[in-house]
């Protein structure tokens, strides 16, 4: 039996009436008072022994940066396809650390900021890309929607608070900020609307592009660390953009019929009617040009900042395919793993996952449709097993279809 003990703090002795509080655990007591004073013995030992600069998650190691080609075979085992897209990034991404690293040798060259621009289809894998990029590099990652973002004086996001995002990510840690990743996804939408400069002003489109310029650059920005809009009496974190990676997205709908406009006005004479025969007519956004950016309505100062230009295809049906089972958490792993946590071991047909892609193919859903479709299927066995006494389970085409067909998924054309 355990022996009854005396009220008294074990470190100052003092008795239960003498105390506001005393904790009694297995064999000690401990009062309010002296349990206050550890706590502050233990926080202030345990800050210190961390090392300032590493106090950071986020470690960067400049020395250590991985060669564009390990960049590459990284990003193979999360993205499918999208080789032109993947080496582009890889060699601005192993670009722009080298830039981080460079001393002042004296000689004149500065290498200039490699910020990225990817134009393609929706649900082709431009946030993952980028996504991916950062996990690698553990660095902070933000992904912004530029729709949000208004010019100063109106309704909506100040476009510092992509910084205010990123420096969330970092813990407010300045350092780790300033080498971060932005994601700016839908970058299209705040194209101008034609091609000639507006007089009106453009709340929505130019004057953000204007505003995302002086981030784009590189410059010291007064960051509100709640984000939102400015306000007079908030204090501001200062952060250098100088050192941020900007990644653009967009699917820049109809580029592909300026980028043609472009390639068949051009293509004047005997030599260049061949050359235009040998054009990939099903994919002409392999041939875009920043010019085609202007066309769209991007500024030139903006379309300037990002000097990496590169394009994704659209997703066909094999590589919907592989996305089910090849990337390292792909789908179909993730199920598995859900299942395994029930000590179920769970596997699909082959038929089962060729008839999901025929459905995200038919209703044009592409990759991120093959999620929805996946969720459909499964949900009711993941309700289910837990309580099952099978501890095996297959999925077979029948039970794919029969649950999609339940499951009355909003599948649009
Ligand atoms: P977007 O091009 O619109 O940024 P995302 O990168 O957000 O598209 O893709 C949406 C989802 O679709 C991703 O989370 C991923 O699961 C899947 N996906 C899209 N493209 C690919 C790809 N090339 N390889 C693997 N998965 C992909």
């Amino acid at each position: 039996m355990a022996k009854k003990i005396k009220n008294t703090c074990s470190f100052c002795g003092r008795s239960d009436g003498e105390v506001s509080l005393m904790i009694t655990g297995l064999n000690a007591c401990i009062c309010d008072s002296c349990a206050r004073q550890a706590y502050e013995i233990a926080s202030t030992t345990l800050d210190d022994e961390e090392p300032k600069s590493g106090k950071s998650k986020f470690n960067l190691n400049l020395n250590k940066i991985p060669k564009p080609k390990e960049i590459k075979e990284y990003l193979d085992q999360y993205v499918i396809g999208q080789d032109d897209a993947k080496r582009y990034l890889a060699v601005s991404v192993y670009n722009h650390y080298k830039r981080l690293g460079q001393q002042d040798d004296g000689s004149g060259v500065e290498i200039e900021k490699s910020n990225v621009i990817m134009v393609g289809p929706t649900g082709t894998g431009k946030t993952l890309l980028a996504r991916s990029i950062a996990k690698l590099l553990n660095v902070p990652f933000t992904i912004v929607d530029a729709t949000v973002f208004t010019e100063a004086g109106y309704v909506g996001e100040d476009v510092e608070s992509i910084l205010s995002r990123l420096l969330q990510v970092a813990d407010f840690d300045v350092e780790a900020t300033e080498r971060g990743i932005v994601f700016i996804d839908e970058i299209d939408k705040i194209a101008r609307k034609s091609d000639n400069p507006s007089i009106t002003r453009d709340v929505s489109g130019e004057g953000v592009q204007q505003g995302l310029l002086k981030l784009l650059e590189g410059s010291m920005v007064n960051v509100p660390p709640k984000g939102g809009r400015k306000h007079p009496d908030q204090d501001y974190v200062h952060v250098n953009t100088r050192n941020i990676l900007f990644i653009c997205g967009g699917a820049f709908d109809g580029i592909e019929r300026k980028i043609a406009q472009r390639l068949n006005t051009h293509v004047v004479g005997y030599d260049n009617v061949q050359a235009n025969a040998k054009l990939d007519r099903e994919n002409f956004m392999k041939y875009i040009l920043p010019q085609d950016l202007k066309s769209f309505g991007l500024i030139p100062e903006i379309i300037g900042r990002l000097p990496v230009l590169t394009y994704l295809n659209p997703l066909d049906r094999t590589a919907l395919r592989n996305i089910l089972t090849e990337p390292k958490n792909s789908l179909v792993k993730q199920q598995i793993k859900l299942f395994e946590m029930d000590g179920i071991e769970l596997s699909f047909e082959p038929e089962a996952l060729e008839y999901m892609v025929d459905k995200a193919v038919e209703y044009k859903l592409g990759a991120r449709g093959l999620r929805s479709i996946m969720e459909a299927v499964m949900v009711e066995a993941q309700y289910e097993s837990p309580s099952w006494k099978e501890k095996k389970f297959v999925v077979t085409k029948d039970y794919a279809q029969e649950r999609l067909e339940k499951a009355n998924l909003p599948l649009s054309k």
